[in-house]
């Protein structure tokens, strides 16, 4: 197979119907990796930082709103929530706690399917392809090699560089504030720091006092003269 659609951590602890969405999911294209409970659905997160996050509510353990928490406490990767609990007050808990979709099972394959095309697309700012990289202009991005390339030749970015891009590049044209920008890589291990290719800075628009912001199609072709 291809590059999957998106890295995706599917948070469940009934087995059964853990399993049928995993299997539909993969089908599909996308990665899909698997947990039962909260401790292993946050080790997968802090392993793996999947593109989005589809999780149970009601979990052994670390409920599901605790993970949300956990997650949001980093990163502003989506989460979709898929519980029994039909609740309204179920709902809000769930969404004023950072998760940004809410399914009420029993759901159909189809329902999710959209739900989670359409927050995908919200997070990488419409640029996202079937393949799952986010081009903008000369720049590419591939999440799952975690691999960024200028005129298709290769950046070599730490971790903690490529963090951030991904972080701009869900965001292109607006600015994002430093704060916002830290807790997107927070829990990122760099342990060598290292200069950012001078390719990628024509690209980037630093905002003094505000943020750091990447230059929309239009900027680009502008600012690289063509
Ligand atoms: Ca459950």
């Amino acid at each position: 197979m291809s590059q999957p659609l998106a890295r995706l951590l599917l948070v469940e602890d009934d087995e059964p119907t853990r399993h049928a969405v995993a299997t539909n999911l993969i089908g599909h294209g996308y990665a899909v990796r698997e947990a039962s409970d909260g401790e292993e659905a946050l080790r997968h997160w802090e392993e793996g930082r999947p593109d989005l996050v589809l999780l149970d509510l009601g979990l052994p353990g670390i409920d599901g709103l605790a993970v949300v928490r956990r997650i949001r406490r980093d990163a502003t990767t989506p989460i979709i929530i898929l519980s029994a609990r039909d609740q309204e007050r179920d709902k809000v808990a769930a969404l004023d706690a950072g998760a940004d979709d809410y399914l009420i099972k029993p759901f159909g394959m189809a329902e999710l399917h959209a739900r989670l095309r359409a927050s995908l697309r919200r997070t990488l700012g419409g640029n996202i392809e079937v393949d799952g990289r986010v081009r903008i202009g000369p720049l590419e991005l591939d999440p799952v090699r975690r691999r960024v390339a200028v005129d298709d030749r290769e950046v070599h970015l730490t971790p903690r560089q490529y963090e951030l891009l991904k972080a701009l590049l869900g965001n292109v044209g607006r600015v994002v504030s430093r704060g916002r920008l830290l807790r997107a890589v927070w829990g990122v291990e760099y342990a060598n720091e290292g200069h950012p290719d001078g390719r990628l800075s024509g690209l980037i628009v630093a905002e003094p006092g505000v943020g750091y912001r990447v230059r929309d199609e239009e900027e680009m072709r502008g600012a690289r003269g063509s």
